[in-house]
This record gives structure tokens, sequence and C-alpha cells, in this order.
């Protein structure tokens, strides 16, 4: 990253640990009448009139991001998007998220501004309360955590363990972006090592590095799901990529599944950047992960109510479980679908 040397470092020693709490909280606000009580006692208190949704993520330095090309506030809102994603798979609303950290003295407060500003604009965008969280000290680098609460009525929540045989398998959105994008950026990281006068030119890949940058959870999923009379039978965020997702619904539905290949959504900028990494992009939707879309299987008495829709796309179907999990490639052949997982992925390299 290139450091700013003009730029302010304040010490989090100087603020004291309620000064710092006190600082980057200060601006959140409440607005949802199922939050009481907020920051600021020993405990937030929640009153909810349905059922209510839990869900919690941990993120670690040079585990889970790195900070030479992920800015702060991009990864503050990453943050908060990885966990709504979660509510939003379960097709419940996200309504409040805590927020702890534990930070080394290598930050100065400046730093935990920006990553706070982050989190502030996702809260904001989507309409969820902070109301709480953890401060401590860390003796490496940085950890986030972040805890989302949602709410959904009982009849409405869907859990993975629903899809039927001749169900469709829908997903939204398009895929392997997220991971193409930070192709792009460790390639640059690795130009920028040798030559640190070089600013990268990634203006061809505005979209994948944006969608690895700054992914957005799709509430917008659950809103239309319900202005089209639909609940899916089991649903699941796309956070370790589209095959070992597919397996997770398979093996807690008990069923079996037919993915064509040749429909999986890719984005043009997803193929011209595979065709010019020389990797096969189905290889990449299937296993490049941090894509955050929604995978649902449906019945298809719903179809007419969402063939039209440009958000969501079928790309196969359900079967018995004995029949096992296939990809249909684009030659017709079928071939058992493999999870090779974001990290596997990114390790073979
Ligand atoms: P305690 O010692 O009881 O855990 P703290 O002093 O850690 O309380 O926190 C005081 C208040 O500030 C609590 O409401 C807590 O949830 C909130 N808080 C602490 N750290 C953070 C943070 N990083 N982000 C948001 N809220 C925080
Ligand atoms: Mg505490």
């Amino acid at each position: 990253m290139i450091e700013d040397k003009n730029q302010q470092r304040t010490p989090l020693s100087s603020l004291g640990e309620f000064g710092l709490i006190d600082h980057l909280t200060k601006n959140f606000k409440i607005t949802h009448d199922s939050t009481l009580k907020g920051i600021g006692d020993d405990a937030a208190v929640m009153k909810f009139d349905k059922e209510v949704v839990l869900t919690t993520d941990l993120l670690v330095e040079n585990v889970h991001f790195d900070l030479s090309y992920m800015p702060l506030k991009h990864l503050g809102y990453k943050a908060v998007m990885v966990n709504l994603s979660d509510v939003y798979a379960m097709n419940a609303m996200a309504s409040q998220i805590t927020v702890s950290i534990a930070v080394s003295n290598r930050f100065p407060l400046e730093a935990l501004e920006e990553l706070y500003a982050g989190i502030e604009t996702a809260a904001q965008i989507y309409g969820v309360d902070v109301v709480g969280g953890d401060t401590t000290s860390s003796t490496s680098g940085l950890l986030i955590s972040i805890t989302a609460l949602g709410e959904a009525k009982k009849e409405d929540i869907v859990y993975r363990s629903g899809a039927k045989p001749n169900d469709l398998l829908v997903v939204t959105g398009d895929l392997g972006g997220a991971y193409m994008g930070l192709q792009v950026l460790e390639r640059e990281k690795e130009v920028f090592k040798v030559n640190p006068n070089n600013q990268p030119d990634l203006d061809t890949y505005t979209y994948i590095v944006e969608r690895q940058l700054k992914p957005e959870a799709r509430k917008d999923i659950v809103q239309l799901l319900k202005d089209l009379e639909v609940k899916p039978t089991a649903m699941i965020d796309i956070s370790d990529g589209l095959s070992s997702e597919i397996m997770h619904l398979c093996k807690h539905s008990k069923v079996g599944c037919d993915l064509y290949e040749n429909k999986i959504p890719l984005d043009p900028q997803v193929i011209s950047t595979c065709e010019e990494f020389n990797i096969d992009s189905t290889t990449i939707a299937l296993n490049g992960g941090e894509d955050y879309e929604l995978l649902m299987t449906i019945s298809q008495d719903d179809y007419p109510k969402i063939k039209a829709n440009p958000n969501l796309t079928v790309i196969g179907y359900m079967t018995e479980e004995n029949a096992g999990m296939h990809l249909v490639t684009r030659a017709e052949e079928k071939i058992p679908l493999k999870a090779q997982g974001w990290n596997s992925l990114s390790e073979s390299e």
C-alpha cells in the first residue's frame, strides 16, 4: 500500500480504551424499534416479535485479507457484507450487528477511523444498527469479528435442508468475479514489489476488482423473493464457490443435482480475465469463492414467477440423492461435481 507520509498517525494509546471506543462509535445511530439499547451498557437489549437469526464471522489479517491492497474502509464494509449475506441466505432481514476488533500498535487511530467509516457506510446503506462490540489489543495484525442479528417470520425462514428432487437450482448475479479480482490485485502487488513507481492500471478490471474489494450482500433478493411470492425450498450464500455450496445444499437436503456448465452466469470481464490468465472460467465459477451471491432451490411450480427476472438464473435441477451430484459440461458429458474450495485453489497456485 502506498503510505501517505503526510498522513497523521495518532497512536491508539493516546486515547485510552474508552476514549477509543467512544471515538469510533460516536456516529452510530439506532434506527430499529427492535434495538432498545445499543452501545454504552454492559450489553445491548433487543426486543423481537419474530424469529431471530444470528450469525458470526471472524476475519484475520493475512488469512482472510491482505492490507497491502485492501483499503481499510473497504475491509470494514466487506466484513459487514460477509455477515449480512449469511442473514439474507436465511431469507431474513438483518437488523443489528456487533463489531469486535483486536488491533496491534502498528495501527494508528486514523487506520481505525477508516475501518469504521466502511462499517458505518455499510450499516447505513443496509439499514442495520451497530449495537456493541469489543476492543482489544493484538500482538500482530488485525482481527475483526462481526456478529449479525436478523429477523424473519417463522414460515419465511429458508434452511439448507429443504431442497427436493426436481426443484430448480437458481443463482443470483454472476460468479467468479471476486476470485479473478483477487488474481489481478495479487499480480499488481508483485509488480509493485519489483517497481514501486509503477502505478497499477486497473481500468479494464474495475468490475472484478470491485467484486473482490467491495462486495454487496443480496438484501435486494430477499425483498425480490417476497415481491415475487416465491419462497425457496433451500438457500445458501456463495462464500466458498458454487461447487462447495451446491454440495452443502445436496448434503443437507439429501438430494443429488445436475448443474449445467453452459448456464453458469459469468460477466464478460470474468471471461476475458480468465482468458488472459489462461484459466478455465468454469473452474473459477465453481471454486472461486467470495462472490456473496445467493444459491437457492425453488419448486418447478414457481418457475413462471422467476423466469423473466434478470437477477435469477436457473443453472440446473435437483435429482434423487442416489443419482449423485454432477456437472453437465458444454460437451454434454456428465462429470461428478468436486469441491475444490477457495483455499485449496489458492494454495495449489
Ligand atoms: P465491557 O468491558 O463491559 O465489555 P466495553 O468497555 O468493552 O464493555 O464496551 C463498552 C461499550 O462499547 C459496550 O456497549 C460495547 O458493546 C461497546 N463496544 C466496545 N468496543 C466496541 C467496538 N469495537 N465497536 C462497537 N462497539 C464497541
Ligand atoms: Mg468489552
